[in-house]
């Protein structure tokens, strides 16, 4: 069920959960702003998602309220998750959802990282 991406922070969502440790992931990455775990129900051949470690909603609340060394770590987070896991000679792509007409449907920030595989177009 897709989130109203503007309603408050909910602290007991999923990925908040992981973060605390609260309940498992297969982790990948690590840093102090991020951490990245794979996608329990796969896309495409590699899914992996990164979860900036502050409590934003999506991508609108975090590009708004988010500070600059929190946006800068978690962009470099989401381009070293990639790297590592050698993405960048076949190619990849990222995806945010945000809200309703997004599909997003838990209410913390994260960017999809697919890779894999042709990917086709970007919306099927
Ligand atoms: P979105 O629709 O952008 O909010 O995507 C949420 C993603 O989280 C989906 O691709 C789900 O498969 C994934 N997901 C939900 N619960 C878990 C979980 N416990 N561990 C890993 N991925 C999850």
């Amino acid at each position: 069920m897709p989130i109203d991406a503007t309603r408050p922070y909910d602290s007991d969502n999923i990925f908040a959960r992981i973060l605390r440790g609260e309940i498992p992931a297969t982790r990948v990455y690590e840093d102090d702003w991020a951490i990245a775990f794979e996608d329990i129900n796969p896309q495409a051949e590699i899914h992996t998602l990164v979860v900036p470690k502050g409590e934003y909603v999506s991508w609108d609340d975090f590009s708004a309220k988010a500070s600059d060394a929190e946006i800068a770590g978690f962009v470099r987070a989401v381009g070293t998750v990639a790297r590592e896991k050698g993405l960048v000679e076949p190619g990849y792509r990222l995806l945010a959802n945000v809200g309703a007409h997004g599909g997003q449907e838990v209410p913390h920030l994260h960017v999809h990282i697919f890779g894999g595989q042709p990917l086709g177009r970007m919306i099927a």
